[in-house]
């Protein structure tokens, strides 16, 4: 059982969660390879969830028909 983040209703104990992620960070990840001359930084790019919702499985259907 949980509250859904949109609507506010607590949903019943069987109904599923569904998590939507509603802010995204990018984010760079660096990472060094080898040591001294042969230093290489390798560097990749991805995003990171700063906030998530619950939503419940009316609003996820509801969600999932917006787009
Ligand atoms: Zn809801």
């Amino acid at each position: 059982m949980f509250r859904c983040d949109k609507c506010g209703r607590i949903t019943d104990p069987r109904e599923k969660l569904t998590k939507k992620t509603v802010l995204t960070r990018e984010r760079v990840y660096q990472q060094v390879i080898g040591k001294g001359y042969y230093e290489k930084v390798n560097t990749t790019v991805g995003n990171e969830i700063v906030k998530e919702i619950n939503l419940c499985e009316k609003c996820a259907l509801e969600e999932a028909n917006e787009k």
